[in-house]
């Protein structure tokens, strides 16, 4: 296979990726770079992985054919439906894997940073599963405007750690987990909560959420009589959602794939989360990559009305997807996502994320053919997110009526 798009030896996607540790972590780095792929590869992982994957998560998760949906948009339309797994969203495949890689390396200690509280929640529900010590590190901004995860997630027996720094938000509380990792290198494992970080993580996290397109294959074979669709939509935070979901079918040519960034009040304002469009070469959390920075190159805040979106950098996977063409890349803004939160809600009975509902919103702007075959990913359910729905109602009804 033609590997344009996968990590090369050195860990690098084109001109993105690497390894840019602080000294005290480079042995703890250099050793999974050894490590994951002979662990990730052998039988006795491939083995506990699926079991706890089936039982345990839940998989597989249903494709869908949303046919209401389908008639509107004049497309086929499937939704991978990742907001049925345990937890509420795709980050617990990564977490199941991770956590048996840490058991693998004889770390007794799992240390993760989160933004919403998503990954959050899927470490500390691996550590319980594992009887495995967890300390979580979140802005305390935060903390504050998601505490029915942090409650979850004490529940679940973690430390959470409010992090003070910077503007107290999920870029804050990565730096904090790093630093956390270099007083402590020898018993901690990392928890990595997106295609971020330093190589080998984007590898390791891609891996891990590629179980989506494995599934997709077989299930549209089963649907459709062809293992491939025509377009592939997804939503990018870090990327890991969407790296899953195109992983399979990244150096196939027919699929056409479409990711969907949170573009916040609009990428021409100071108000967007849409590092592909806005962002410039960088290094951010271990890794060259696009990050959207002032001039003299100190991060800015990301914003959008999503708080798993809520990221100024960008995996080094995606950076090279986005400026090598291979994807169409949309900004979504905060009420394009709204409404189509409520349009998919009342059209077909799912109430998405937030984040989702921005890969949902992206339909409106591809001419379909009758005949396409479309597989967007539901990354996550919307339980979460129903105040800032009901909040935001009003500026939705400006697309149409529902
Ligand atoms: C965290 C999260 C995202 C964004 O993260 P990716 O790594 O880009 O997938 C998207 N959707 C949901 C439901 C999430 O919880």
């Amino acid at each position: 296979m033609n590997k344009k798009y996968t990590v090369d030896e050195k860990g690098f996607y084109g001109e993105f990726g690497g390894a840019y540790v602080p000294e005290i972590l480079y042995k703890c780095v250099h050793d999974l770079q050894d490590q994951y792929l002979p662990i990730i590869e052998s039988e006795e992982f491939k083995r506990e992985y699926h079991a706890l994957l089936k039982d345990y998560v839940g998989r597989p998760s249903p494709l869908y054919y949303a046919k209401r949906m389908s008639e509107r948009y004049g497309c086929k339309l499937y939704l991978k439906r990742e907001d049925l797994n345990h937890t509420g969203a795709h980050k617990i495949n990564n977490t199941v894997g991770q956590i048996l890689m840490a058991k693998k390396m004889g770390k007794t200690r799992i240390i993760a940073e989160t933004g919403a509280g998503q990954h959050g929640v899927a470490t500390a529900t691996v550590c319980a599963l594992m009887g495995m010590k967890c300390e979580i590190f979140m802005g305390k901004t935060d903390v504050a405007r998601q505490h029915t995860n942090v409650e979850r997630m004490k529940m679940l027996g973690a430390e959470v750690h409010p992090v003070t720094t910077g503007n107290m938000t999920l870029s804050d509380a990565c730096s904090e987990a790093i630093r956390d990792w270099c007083c402590h290198p020898q018993e901690t494992f990392y928890i990595v909560g997106s295609t971020m970080g330093p190589h080998p993580y984007p590898d390791i996290v891609a891996r891990m959420q590629s179980v989506i397109s494995e599934e997709i294959k077989w299930q549209l074979e089963e649907k459709e009589g062809r293992s491939y669709p025509d377009y592939l939509i997804a939503c990018v935070g870090g990327g890991s959602n969407s790296a899953g979901t195109i992983y399979h079918y990244i150096d196939d040519d027919r699929v056409k794939m479409i990711l969907a960034e949170a573009g916040g009040h609009g990428i021409d304002t100071d108000y967007t989360a849409a590092t592909m469009h806005c962002g410039s070469v960088g290094i951010i959390h271990g890794a060259k990559s696009l990050v959207m920075q002032t001039d003299d190159g100190q991060i800015k805040e990301a914003f959008t009305i999503s708080a798993g979106l809520d990221y100024p950098g960008i995996g080094p996977m995606h950076a090279h997807l986005a400026r090598s063409g291979r994807t169409n890349i949309l900004a979504i803004n905060d009420d394009e996502a709204i409404y189509a939160g409520y349009e998919l809600t009342r059209m077909e009975g799912i109430i998405p994320a937030i984040e989702s509902a921005h890969a949902v919103a992206a339909l409106k702007k591809v001419r379909f053919n009758p005949t396409d075959v479309v597989v967007l990913t539901v990354s996550g359910r919307g339980d979460k997110d129903v105040q800032t729905y009901l909040n935001n109602k009003q500026a939705a009804k400006e697309y149409g009526e529902f």
